[in-house]
């Protein structure tokens, strides 16, 4: 195990900056996800950590050690991709031996290794065939099980389950946490997709062109988003953005709490609620909840702006497509960005009374 640490590390491809500055601990036994859109210098990072990128400046340090001229090997690091290749015509025992080979460990030792690998991820049963002979599940598995037979003081996993189908890759999503936890090993994960970082991660770092946005656990980069970069990259559907010129303020809510006003009321106290009026559009039915698609509209805003709601299964739409009704936001729920920059803010620059939003008005109607 081992704590990895980055300071200011760059990596410049010519004129297009992979990895811009970046700042990042992980500490010793966490599970780390690196999330972030496609082409925003997750898998650049990764591999600089691996040593097989150089960065262009910055360091890397492994337990506080600079390791940045040393080679993959000897950093002691397991790294499985996303199109990771087994041997087709070796074995299972074999693919998972085949870096304890290369480096010439005794035949009994080795054999030791590749059991005790092969057990941890469920695949002694299987060391005799051959990869063609696995699930898509199991032939991940064993390339875990050769990432790991090394005894990595840090796993670099790049998207290691994007080739599962979708019931697989919950199931592996489990069996790696709960792996990960046995043994505790120091892990960084690369993923664009957040269900997987929201679940998998102790903590997550959403990154976007080259450049960390915010580190946080899957709690706090949800519920407290840095910037708006990260409040609508998490959650789906992202969260709700209302610009309000007049006050100088981008407010967002996430549409499970943007619901019918009369179901807010029986849980929080009118003063404790902001009221919109809600033109429903469009009604969309996902199973487990339903998405109404709508606008806002006032003279406060800058636009009509468009605004998703989730509701549950079982609560009642209240309004129908094409009618206006009320919808409220808890006030704790409700997130404040500066609209120039886009960062967070703990609280707009002029009370939300001034708005009529805090009387549970609709905007526009209230306030001086
Ligand atoms: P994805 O999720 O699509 O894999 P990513 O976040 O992992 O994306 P990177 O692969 O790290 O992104 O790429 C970051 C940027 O650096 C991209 O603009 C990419 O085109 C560029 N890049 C990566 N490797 C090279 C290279 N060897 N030469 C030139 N540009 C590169």
């Amino acid at each position: 195990m081992a704590t990895v640490e980055l300071v200011g590390v760059r990596k410049h491809f010519g004129s297009v900056r992979a990895v811009d500055g970046v700042d990042l601990t992980a500490q010793e036994g966490e599970f780390l996800v690196l999330l972030g859109p496609s082409g925003c210098g997750k898998t650049t990072l990764l591999r600089m950590i691996a040593g097989l990128e150089r960065p262009t400046a910055g360091e890397i340090r492994f337990d506080g050690q600079v390791v940045n001229h040393l080679p993959p090997r000897a950093r002691r690091v397991a790294m499985v991709f996303q199109s990771y290749a087994l041997y087709p015509h070796m074995s299972v025992f074999d693919n998972i031996a085949f870096p304890l080979r290369a480096v010439r460990m005794p035949r009994e030792r080795l054999r030791e290794r590749v059991e005790w690998a092969a057990k941890m991820f469920g695949i002694a049963h299987l060391l005799q065939r051959k990869p063609r002979e696995l699930s898509g599940g199991e032939r991940q598995r064993v390339a875990l099980a050769r990432a790991m037979v090394r005894e990595p003081t840090v796993f670099l996993l790049d998207e290691p389950l994007s080739n599962l189908d979708a019931k697989l890759r919950a199931s592996a999503r489990d069996e790696l946490k709960g792996l990960q936890r046995r043994i505790g090993i120091t892990t960084i994960y690369v993923t664009h997709d957040q269900v997987e970082a929201l679940g998998m991660g102790d903590r997550i770092v959403v990154m976007n062109q080259g450049r960390v946005q915010q580190v946080g656990t899957p709690q706090e980069v949800y519920e407290q988003p840095a910037n708006t970069f990260v409040a609508t990259f998490l959650g789906s559907p992202p969260m709700n953005l209302l610009h309000h010129p007049r006050a100088g303020v981008v407010i967002g809510f996430r549409p499970e709490h943007f619901l019918p006003k009369e179901v807010q009321a029986r849980d929080h106290a009118e003063a404790d609620l902001v009221t919109f009026p809600f033109r429903v559009k469009r009604v969309e039915y996902l199973g487990a909840d339903r998405l109404l698609y709508g606008t806002i509209e006032g003279p406060e805003l800058q636009e009509k702006t468009a605004i998703i709601a989730k509701l549950p299964f079982t609560m009642p739409v209240a309004v129908g497509p094409g009618e206006v009704g009320p919808f409220a936001v808890p006030r704790r729920a409700l997130c404040f960005f500066d609209p120039e920059t886009g960062e967070r803010v703990a609280e707009p620059p002029r009370p939300l009374s001034a708005l009529g939003l805090e009387r549970g008005e609709p905007p526009g109607t209230g306030g001086s």
